[in-house]
């Protein structure tokens, strides 16, 4: 064997560990301390042999605890976990390191970092350790892949093209790989392929076999990327897929259905691929996505990709939008969408596609996952198909963070308890992922109802609330204030335009003008236990901003107020679930509307007294407008904010203009909700004026704070418009006739 130095570290090239894993055809070693292995020796074949023995002491005390059983032991608590590490995978290597690059992040010490966290640890029975646990794993060796069981994945060509890498040369080598996505190539990856695919065939032959309960198979190359006839992404042969098809072959009545579960960080192209129209694998795979940007690139992870034909309903990707996942969006995955199709699917074995790349300190995958969310999930995943889980390594390149995390996997393998999570609260890109998951699966799955009621709607003529809503609010603002619909040119048309800016008559008028920007009013309500169904007598309509209106109105001010749409809806209504613009978005374009308000309407006013009332994200728009358009700040009176607990606080300072700040701090009065972070972050030091004139709110909801400041508000904006008279105004003809 070719080995390069690097590799032959004595604590590794143990002789009796390569002699432990030397091929057999049936290959299951027993550990002899476990009372159940010492049954089951006996009715296994002679076949089987015992790999090694244990100190006299510790036998002793086995043969003593096991010499008069009370009672019959549980056959799945004390059944062992299963072990496939072979030393030999460590093998394939870049032949040709490229300089100035490092390590190659597939480091064959990816395996070795595992098996040795798992020995530190005491699970397993190695030479070197005392072991901890009261049953240790149980050794599985494994076995050169055949091409009959290669091909029932892959084409002959791609296993010939793989076995036939032995025989190439070092230039070869270097190069083939190098032409190829994400590969390098080198003598050893034959064996090493070889070996790989037939541990995750002998993890999963032991499990229902029933030699082991469950099983961990610590081996390289991964497999998810490899397609039917391409190696690609660091992987060679598709392990998981292989040994799934090689136990549905063997195990034609105990093996028929199988769910693959893949947390790797990748998509798992390779997997999809290998069963996307076949009903008796189901293909789960969580993986960051960002929109086909990240590996492997291209629309086939998104969460449209769910099977055809009989397979259809079959493949559920959740494809993250973002890097930075956590436990809690994992979670929650599992809890939402994972979970029930795989109570409901009911299958007779799992696989883990186990890359490690989402955990906490993976450079490539970005991620957060702790190991106990990896525990957590493999808890979760333990309750299906009797136990029978087979946890198959693939990516994951940080090695202390794969070492620690599959730790924590094997130990809840073993039995013990997943450990405490620190953060249950998911984030909001993972939320917006799993209810798009959620709405595509629901088509497939009862479990998931209810279903999208996009093609009821359309058949109804459905019409959004939220234009009904301003439409409703256009109809009472006109009727009882005179308000109307003041133009605006937008280079997008929408139904949400209309009724977007609403005005009094008198807004060039010299009076007080108090423009107002608001999210659209909530809606508040309880669905219908039984039903779920939100009915519109039990459904609220609040907005508080009508009391400043109002208000504003009965005081003889100008008034303009602006609706910033959550979405806007197409002429061509799809009736599907529309989703909020991006909060950016919506700030760039509120900004742009207020510029447009300003120099079309609000500058040509004769008003003295000018107000500007931004709620949650508009407010930020109106103090990004004013950072950019510094004449008119000569010409405001007074800005109001309100900030909810969702809310980013803008703050205002120039890097020019030294007395901005304090001019804003005068010229502001910001109510903040009580949980907002700012109060928090300057537990110990009031903010500065950058933040303007900041008020602590006893609230965290909008509706709330604009209901409960209101008389403050009015309180100020009286005091500010006492050098003018109401009387000298005219009224408008609509008030009269309400009065
Ligand atoms: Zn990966």
């Amino acid at each position: 064997m070719d080995i390069p130095d690097h590799l032959m570290d004595g604590d590794v090239m143990d002789t009796t560990e390569v002699h432990e894993t030397t091929i057999n055809m049936d290959p299951f070693v027993l550990d002899m301390r476990s009372p159940v292995a010492q049954t089951k020796h006996q009715k296994l074949s002679n076949g089987d042999r015992v790999a090694h023995s244990r100190s006299p002491s510790f036998r002793q005390e086995i043969m003593t605890t096991t010499a008069k059983p009370a009672l019959e032991q549980l056959p799945y608590s004390t059944s062992q976990t299963g072990l496939v590490y072979d030393v030999r995978m460590r093998f394939h290597v870049e032949v040709r390191p490229e300089v100035n690059q490092g390590v190659h992040p597939e480091d064959p010490r990816r395996i070795y970092a595992i098996y040795k966290e798992l020995v530190d640890a005491g699970l397993v029975d190695d030479p070197s350790t005392v072991s901890l646990a009261p049953s240790v794993l149980a050794r599985i060796p494994t076995r050169f892949v055949t091409k009959q069981e290669v091909c029932a994945v892959h084409s002959e060509r791609h296993w010939e093209f793989v076995i036939s890498l032995e025989l190439w040369d070092n230039e070869d080598l270097h190069n083939g790989g190098s032409q190829m996505d994400s590969i390098y190539l080198s003598k050893n990856s034959p064996m090493c392929a070889r070996l790989s695919a037939g541990g995750a065939i002998e993890a999963c032959r032991g499990i229902l076999n029933e030699h082991v309960k469950n099983a961990i198979a610590v081996i390289r190359p991964p497999g998810h990327h490899a397609e039917h006839d391409e190696p690609m992404g660091f992987c060679l042969f598709n392990n998981v897929p292989i040994a799934v098809k090689a136990c549905q072959n063997e195990f034609k009545d105990t093996c028929r259905k199988v769910l693959i579960l893949d947390w790797d960080v990748h998509h798992g192209n390779g997997v999809q691929q290998a069963f996307y129209n076949d009903p008796n694998v189901l293909y789960i795979s969580l993986h960051v996505h960002q929109g086909g940007k990240f590996y492997p690139a291209g629309p086939k992870g998104d969460h449209l990709h769910c099977g055809e034909g009989p397979g259809l309903g079959k493949n559920i990707n959740i494809p993250w939008r973002t890097a930075g996942m956590t436990d809690a969006d994992y979670v929650l995955a599992f809890q939402k969408i994972v979970m029930p199709i795989a109570q409901d699917f009911d299958p007779d074995l799992v696989v883990v596609s186990a890359g490690f790349d989402a955990a906490e300190g993976d450079m490539l995958g970005k991620c957060h996952v702790s190991p106990a969310g990896y525990a957590h999930m493999t808890h979760m995943l333990m309750s299906l198909a009797d136990g029978k889980v087979a946890v198959c390594l693939e990516g994951g390149y940080n090695l202390r963070s794969i070492a620690v995390s599959a730790l924590a996997v094997t130990r809840t393998l073993m039995g013990e308890p997943p450990g405490r999570l620190a953060t249950t609260i998911p984030t909001p890109s993972g939320v917006d992922s799993i209810e798009e998951v959620l709405r595509q699966q629901a088509k497939y799955w009862p479990c998931l109802y209810p279903k999208d009621p996009s093609k009821r709607i359309k058949q109804t003529e459905g019409e959004r609330i939220h234009d009904i809503v301003r439409e409703y609010q256009a109809g009472w603002l006109w009727e009882n204030l005179g308000m109307s619909d003041l133009f605006i040119a937008h280079s997008k048309t929408s139904r949400s335009f209309t009724n977007q800016v609403l005005a009094t008559s008198n807004h060039s008028e010299s009076r007080p003008l108090l423009v107002i920007f608001h999210d659209p009013p909530d809606l508040v309500g309880t669905p219908d236990p039984r039903t779920q169904r939100l009915e519109l007598h039990n459904t609220w309509l609040t907005d508080s901003v009508k009391q400043y209106i109002r208000w504003a109105y009965d005081r003889g001010f100008a008034v303009i107020d602006v609706n910033v749409p959550k979405h806007l809806t197409d002429l061509e209504e799809t009736h599907e679930h529309a989703e909020e613009i991006d909060g950016k978005k919506t700030i760039d374009e509120t900004q742009l509307l207020a510029k447009y308000l300003w120099d079309n309407y609000i500058e040509l006013s004769e008003s003295k007294h000018i107000f500007m009332l931004g709620i949650g994200k508009a407010y930020t728009s109106i103090v990004n407008f004013l950072k950019e358009n510094d004449r008119c700040r000569e010409r405001l009176t007074k800005v109001i904010g309100f900030i909810s607990d969702e809310c980013t606080l803008p703050s205002y300072k120039s890097t020019t203009d030294d007395f901005l700040d304090r001019w804003y701090r005068d010229a502001s009065k910001i109510f903040v909700a009580t949980g907002h972070y700012v109060w928090e972050k300057h537990k110990f030091k009031p903010p500065g004026k950058k933040w303007g004139t900041l008020q602590r709110s006893d609230y965290n909801d909008m509706q709330e704070m604009l209901s409960h400041h209101c008389k403050e508000v009015t309180g100020i904006l009286t005091v500010l418009t006492d050098d003018w008279e109401p009387e000298a105004a005219p009224v408008v003809g609509a008030s009269e006739e309400e009065t």
